[in-house]
């Protein structure tokens, strides 16, 4: 995001709808105050221009080259993943589970959200749990995920390196894993977490039986993370494409 500096009459009201706090300074400009965007702070979500709240209309969002494009698209919602072609920041499908039929009995679909609004996440924090998880041998990051679709190596959760100074308001690293592996995984997580300089969360997500047993909550208590469970409900708008295994 940037401001017309012409235009701008430095009243400050885009400053408190900034995300990420990036109108942190007024600036003198041309003889008056004048708002500045830090433009390495921005991470182009689009927030303080949807607002409206410009009297004079002097934010405006520039076309972005590669590798800033990636900011918008990961933290502006109106904006598509046009470089991985995915839509969506990549937990939907965990969410719609019971269409896609992506884990079955016995996996859980697993993800790492890193960044929120005031923090946001740096490649190079993404990339370090990635290859963090991916060192643990025999892990498969989704591929229908578009931070997964920026690895130059998606075995070792390798990120391309032009992207490591971008910032995002969150990305996610996904993967379905087997259950048994869900409490390695959230150690390896915990510990990588202490060298990056963003917050995280764990999603997790498995199949309930019938004796409304949901192991992976199970797994995680005893890797010492307490969920806090999210029910979504599959009101019959979508057709499963899968057929259901037998329940374990
Ligand atoms: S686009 Fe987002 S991060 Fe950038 S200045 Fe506006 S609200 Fe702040
Ligand atoms: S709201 Fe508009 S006029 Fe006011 S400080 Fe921000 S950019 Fe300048």
């Amino acid at each position: 995001m940037k401001v017309d500096e012409t235009k701008c009459v430095g009243c400050g009201r885009c400053r408190t709808y900034c995300t990420m706090g990036a109108i942190a300074f007024m600036r003198e400009r041309h003889g008056k105050v004048c708002a500045e965007v830090d433009q390495h702070e921005c991470v182009d979500c689009g927030v303080c221009y949807r607002a409206e709240v410009c009297p004079v209309e002097a934010l405006y969002e520039p076309k972005p080259e590669w590798p800033r494009s990636v900011r918008g698209t990961f933290s502006n919602p109106l904006i598509e993943h046009k470089e991985t072609r995915v839509p969506g920041r990549g937990t939907e499908e965990m969410k719609t589970n019971d269409i896609t039929g992506r884990f079955k009995f016995g996996e859980a679909g697993m993800a790492i959200e890193m960044g929120r609004p005031s923090t946001g996440a740096r490649f190079r924090d993404i990339e370090k749990v990635a290859m963090a998880i991916a060192a643990l041998g025999g892990i498969a990051f989704e591929r229908q995920n578009p931070i997964t679709g920026l690895m130059i190596d998606k075995a070792t959760g390798k990120m391309n390196p032009e992207l490591m100074d971008e910032k995002v308001l969150s990305g996610i690293i996904e993967m379905t894993v087997p259950l048994e592996r869900v409490p390695e995984i959230i150690a390896v997580v915990k510990k990588v977490t202490k060298e990056i300089s963003t917050v995280c969360s764990f999603d997790l997500t498995c199949k309930v039986r019938s004796d409304n047993k949901t192991l992976a909550f199970d797994l995680a208590r005893e890797a010492g993370v307490v969920p806090t469970p999210n029910g979504k409900t599959n009101v019959g708008l979508g057709r499963p494409f899968f057929l259901e295994e037998v329940q374990k």
